[in-house]
C-alpha cells in the first residue's frame, strides 16, 4: 500500500490508507485513545478504539493488540497506520487544521522507529529553551512547527527570486569557494593546500570579484545564491557563513539596479506576504549625510507605526563616503574598494586628492532599521581600480598580486557594470519578525563560531597535519571548553 500524506488524508473519506510519521502528542479520552500524527504536511487525529467500541466487530481481536500496542507509544516514536478515514462528528471538528474534518479510526500499526525521551519539547516554539541545547541537538529543534514554516518560506522565496530574476533575462552561475581572498572587510577563512604545500586559498567573503570577472566575460545579468564565508569577532546576530543572493548587471548605472531590486522586493512581499504593506513606493532615497543627522545612524527605522507588524518601510541609503580613516591612519574602504566614485568625484580620486569628501556610487538598502542589502557600480577602469588600492597605501607589489587578474582583465574591455548582494537570512528574519538570524538558517553556528552539534571545529589528525605540512606551534588555544550539557528530563 502506497503512503499517503496527512493533508491528502480528507480526499479518502471512508477509505483505507497508510499513513507514517511521528507521534506528536498520545492522548486519552475516556477509554479511547488518540495519536497526532506528525508528517511534513502537518497533523492527523487517529483514533484507537478498544475491543467494546470497534465499528467493525469481525476485526475485534486484530483491534485488542493494536489498542494495547498503542498504549505503548511515546511521542516523537515513528510509525505506520493503517486506517478508515472517517468524518468527525461536528462537535469535534477542528477548523485551525486542514485535515480536521476527519480523523483516521486505525487498524494496523507498526513502529518504525522508537525514540529516546527528548532534550526539550518540539511541540513549542522553541524560544523559551536554551540556545546551546537547542544548537547541540539542532536536528530535534528544528521538528518544531516553527521551524518548518521557516525554512519552507526561505525555499519559497529563493523560488521567487529564481523565477523573477530568470524572466528578467539573468542567469545563475556559482563561482568557487576555494579562491583568493576577497577583501569586505572582515578576516578571512583560510584553507592549506595539501598539493601546493606552504600555499592557502582563502574563502570568499562573496563572489565579489568573480561576478565582475562575469561581466567582462559577458554575462551582463548574473545572479548567485552564494554562501559568503567572512571570519569575524564574535557579534549576535552574524554568522561566519551566510547566505547572499548576489547580483550583477552590465552596462548600468546607479539607477538602473536600484529600479529592478525594488521590483524585486516589492514582488516578493506582493506574492508571498500579502498580509504585509510596503509603506512607500518608490522606496525613498537617503543621503549618508541626512541620515547621520536625522536617524544618528546610516540604518534608519523610518516605520511610521512601529507597532505594526505588518509595516515594511524600505528605503535606500546613498551617497556614502568612499573612504574613512583607518585605525592606523591610512585610508580605508567604507564598503568596497571596487566600487566607482560617483562621477563627479572621478577627478579627485584620479589626483588623489579631497579623499575625506570623495562619495562613492553605493547604496545600501534598508528595511525596518536593518541593513539588508548594499551594492554600487564599479571600477571598470583598471587605473580607478588602482588608484582606490593605491589611496589605502597598497604598495605596487601588493596591488599586483593581490588583484593583478582584475586589473588585467578590465584592460580587454569590461563593460561599465554594478550590482548588489542581500544577506539573505537577515533579510528573512526582518520580514518573518525573528529575533535572531539562527531562526531561519538550518545549522547555525554559535555567537563564537562554533558548531555545537558536530563539535566543530575541532583538531585535526596529526597525520592530516604532516600531509599537509603545517606544523602548530604550541600556543594555548583560546577556546573555551565546550560546556557540559546535561539533558533535561521530561
Ligand atoms: N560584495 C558586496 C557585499 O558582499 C555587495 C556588492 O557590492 O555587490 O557586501
Amino acid at each position: 500500500m502506497k503512503r499517503v500524506l496527512n493533508v491528502e488524508t480528507p480526499n479518502y473519506i471512508n477509505g483505507k490508507v497508510k499513513v507514517s510519521g511521528w507521534v506528536n502528542v498520545v492522548r486519552a479520552h475516556g477509554k479511547i485513545l488518540f495519536i497526532d500524527l506528525r508528517d511534513r504536511t502537518g497533523i492527523l487525529q487517529v483514533v484507537f478504539l478498544p475491543l467494546a467500541f470497534t465499528i467493525d466487530a469481525s476485526a475485534g481481536k486484530q483491534e485488542t493488540e493494536i489498542y494495547n500496542k498503542v498504549k505503548e507509544v511515546r511521542p516523537e516514536w515513528v510509525v505506520e497506520i493503517i486506517g478508515e478515514v472517517v468524518k468527525r462528528p461536528p462537535q469535534m471538528v477542528n477548523a485551525k487544521i486542514p485535515t480536521g474534518q476527519i480523523e483516521l479510526v486505525a487498524k494496523e500499526l507498526k513502529v518504525l522507529s522508537e525514540a529516546k525521551t527528548l532534550p526539550f519539547d518540539v511541540g513549542t516554539d522553541g524560544y523559551e529553551t536554551n540556545e546551546e541545547i537547542r544548537m547541540k541537538y539542532r536536528y530535534l529543534d528544528i521538528r518544531r512547527e516553527r521551524m518548518h514554516r521557516n525554512f519552507k518560506i526561505r525555499h519559497e522565496v529563493f523560488q521567487f527570486m529564481r523565477d523573477f530574476l530568470s524572466k528578467e533575462g539573468f542567469i545563475e552561475i556559482e563561482t568557487p569557494n576555494l579562491t583568493k581572498s576577497t577583501p569586505e572587510g572582515a578576516r578571512d577563512f583560510v584553507v592549506p593546500s595539501r598539493l601546493q604545500p606552504g600555499t592557502f586559498y582563502a574563502l570568499p567573503q562573496s563572489p565579489q570579484q568573480y561576478k565582475q570577472l562575469l561581466q567582462v566575460g559577458g554575462f551582463e545579468r548574473y545572479f548567485q545564491i552564494a554562501r559568503c564565508f567572512r571570519d569575524e569577532d564574535p557579534r549576535a546576530d552574524r554568522q561566519a557563513e551566510f547566505t547572499q543572493l548576489d547580483i550583477e548587471m552590465g552596462f548600468v548605472d546607479r539607477e538602473d539596479v536600484m529600479e529592478i531590486n525594488e521590483k524585486l522586493m516589492i514582488a516578493i512581499v506582493k506574492n508571498l506576504f500579502p498580509e504585509k504593506q510596503i509603506q512607500q513606493i518608490p522606496f525613498p532615497k537617503i543621503t549618508y549625510q541626512e541620515s547621520m543627522e536625522k536617524y544618528k545612524t546610516d540604518k534608519p527605522d523610518i516605520r511610521s507605526d512601529k507597532s505594526n507588524d505588518n509595516l515594511l518601510a524600505f528605503c535606500w541609503i546613498i551617497d556614502f563616503p568612499f573612504f574613512e580613516k583607518s585605525e592606523t591612519g591610512g585610508w580605508i574602504f567604507t564598503h568596497n574598494p571596487f566600487s566607482a566614485p560617483k562621477t563627479e568625484f572621478m577627478d579627485s580620486l584620479m589626483k588623489q586628492k579631497n579623499i575625506s569628501e570623495i562619495l562613492a556610487t553605493q547604496y545600501d538598502i534598508v528595511l525596518n532599521g536593518c541593513e539588508i542589502g548594499g551594492g554600487s557600480i564599479r571600477n571598470h577602469k583598471p587605473e580607478a581600480l588602482e588608484t582606490v588600492f593605491e589611496i589605502m597605501g597598497y604598495k605596487k607589489n601588493r596591488i599586483k598580486n593581490n588583484f593583478g587578474h582584475m586589473l588585467e582583465a578590465f584592460s580587454y574591455g569590461a563593460p561599465p557594470h554594478g550590482g548588489i548582494a542581500y544577506g539573505f537570512d537577515r533579510f528573512l528574519s526582518v520580514i518573518l519578525k525573528e529575533p535572531n538570524i539562527r531562526e531561519v538558517i538550518a545549522f547555525p553556528k554559535t555567537g563564537d563560531s562554533r558548531d555545537l552539534m558536530m563539535d566543530a571545529p575541532s583538531g585535526i589528525d596529526p597525520k592530516q597535519l604532516k600531509e599537509l605540512q603545517l606544523q602548530l606551534s604550541p600556543v594555548k588555544s583560546s577556546r573555551k571548553p565546550a560546556k557540559k550539557i546535561s539533558k533535561r528530563k521530561k
